[in-house]
């Protein structure tokens, strides 16, 4: 008997030590169950935890000897647990008990309940059963008591254990699924976490930032703020724990540049010492984009206003001077330039309003049919007037098709090419108007022998406001909405525009539409 008991006592003490260094909760409580039914040599058993902090109940967590089917019929031992129980007696234990034997046709007739308690709270319980013969003895009970608490103890690490490590998969989760890039760097500014928004905004994947210095992953330009990732020690850089903001642009492996706005914010452990950095970064290039976009649009209407109303005011004032006597000819060409300026200012202005319409998206075609050589032939007559350096030609194929579409819209579109092609081609020289058809579409055409556009321009001339920065530009009027408008036109058909130009030589403009022209 005496070495039994040592035998329990050496037992007792391995199995807490392999108990403590468990942190997964089921094979804890497997280790935990199988060790008490041997210490007691019981012959089977349950561990029960509570349901939830403040449940009366208790869930079966882990059992030996007893099938799986059964351990439903166990639900008598598992209720009516007042919360916080520091000595726990289970009341009516051997009535409880009855109650299931009852039930489940197993022969455990002897019962010992073991409380698992933790600062003075029901963490569970643990049965172990014996199908008859010798009762638990006090022995028995002393032995499971010293087991109960050490067992306690693993249960609530192990616990703690799992709610820490699922906070830190939900953060995990917050932290990738984030739409803001997410960094975290250690205090010598080398990357720990790296977050996918950040991947896409930076053009590096996750597993190559990781363990990088973050000033290769971010490096920036033009920065205007505090840019942490270019200090030498993030210690010294931040002012208490204040976060510091940087605003630059980056430029991704591929080539590609993007303006990022970023906040680093400090974490400081208990001893004061940075212990990581967040840094959380923005792609805010179009909103840069848009701001730029917004002083553009300031600047080229307010000049573009400008010019004809001080024209209009200018030729106004002189003609009406009371001093001055004007010929007929004076006269009529003073007010010929106020005519035409006040046309252009209302082109201007009506542009500017379809522009916004356009942005609104409540910019409406009319269908009908259009014969686009006879609308090219009227739009080029109307120019004829205008210039005398330029020479115009048609060409249209005389089986050249109608198509379904608004004709002062297109007109539109003939009158913005044919402006520019006189307007960018100040020396004068040939401007063809024409066309082909191919098997769904027809493409119609305005080429000039022109000052042409330099090929890193061509592609951002469809943009509002977007002008070629030349010496010309400066010197000719325009808003920069003219291929903008016909660009939104022809995509409003289903149609594509496109150009082809060489600087120097001309500039063609083509534009197709379709035949079979489904209403959208
Ligand atoms: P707006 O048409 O609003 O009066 P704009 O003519 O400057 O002003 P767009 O017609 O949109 O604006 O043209 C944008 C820019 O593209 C022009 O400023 C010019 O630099 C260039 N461009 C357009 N057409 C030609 C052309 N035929 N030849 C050379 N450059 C052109
Ligand atoms: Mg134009």
């Amino acid at each position: 008997m005496i070495s039994y008991q040592l035998r329990q006592r050496e037992y007792l003490l391995q199995i807490s030590r392999a108990m403590t260094a468990r942190l997964d909760l089921p094979s804890l409580l497997g280790l935990i169950l199988t060790s008490a039914a041997d210490m007691v040599r019981g012959e089977a058993g349950v561990i029960a935890l509570r349901s939830g902090e403040s449940s009366t109940t208790l869930t079966i967590r882990a059992s030996y000897g007893i099938p799986q089917t059964l351990l439903p019929r166990f639900a008598p031992l598992l209720s009516g647990f007042p919360v916080d129980a520091a000595e726990y007696a289970i009341p009516d234990l051997q009535v409880r008990l009855s109650k299931v034997v009852q039930s489940i046709r197993l022969p455990l007739h002897q019962v010992i309940a073991l409380p698992l308690t933790f600062e003075e709270r029901l963490l569970g319980v643990i049965y172990l059963f014996r199908s008859g013969g010798v009762e638990f003895s006090t022995n028995d009970r002393s032995v499971l008591v010293s087991f109960g608490d050490q067992a306690a103890i693993a249960v609530r690490n192990a616990q703690l254990y799992q709610q820490v490590s699922a906070e830190k998969q939900q953060l995990d989760a917050v932290i990738q699924n984030s739409a803001n890039g997410i960094m975290i760097l250690d205090p010598s500014l080398r990357i720990r976490a790296f977050n996918r928004a950040l991947s896409r905004i930076t053009g590096w994947p996750p597993e190559q930032a990781i363990g990088r210095p973050c000033y290769q992953v971010l490096a920036l330009d033009e920065v205007v703020g505090k840019d942490i990732c270019a200090s030498d020690r993030a210690e010294v850089a931040f002012e208490g724990d204040e976060p510091a903001v940087a605003e630059g642009t980056l430029t991704r492996p591929g080539g590609a540049r993007a303006t990022v706005s970023v906040t680093y914010t400090p974490l400081y452990d208990e001893t004061g010492q940075l212990s990581d950095v967040i840094a959380n970064v923005t792609d805010i290039t179009r909103f840069r984009e848009a701001e730029e976009m917004k002083t553009t649009f300031v600047s080229v209407v307010s000049h573009e206003l400008k010019t004809p109303v001080s024209l209009i005011k200018g030729y106004a004032s002189t003609l009406a001077r009371e001093d001055a006597q004007w010929d007929m000819a004076t006269l009529r060409e003073g007010l010929q330039v106020i005519g035409d300026e006040a046309d252009r200012l209302n082109g201007l202005i009506n542009n500017l309003l379809d522009a916004s319409r356009i942005q609104a998206g409540a910019f409406h075609i009319e269908r009908g049919d259009v014969s686009l050589p006879r609308l090219a032939e009227k739009v080029v007559e109307s120019f004829r007037t205008q210039t005398t350096m330029h020479r115009f030609s048609l060409d249209f194929p005389p089986d050249y098709p109608c198509v379904v579409g608004d004709e002062e819209r297109l007109r539109q579109v003939f009158n913005n090419l044919l402006s520019n092609a006189i307007k960018y081609a100040p020396q004068g020289g040939e401007i063809r108007v024409g066309g082909w058809v191919e098997a769904d579409n027809v493409v119609a055409y305005v080429a000039d022998q022109g000052i042409g556009i330099p090929q890193d321009e061509q592609g951002q001339l469809f943009q509002r406001f977007h002008r070629v920065d030349s010496s010309l530009r400066r010197s000719t009027q325009g808003a920069g909405l003219g291929l903008y408008l016909c660009n939104s036109i022809i995509e409003a058909h289903g149609g594509r525009i496109w150009l082809r130009s060489e600087p120097g030589k001309g500039t063609t403009v083509f534009f197709a539409l379709p035949l079979e022209n489904d209403p959208q």
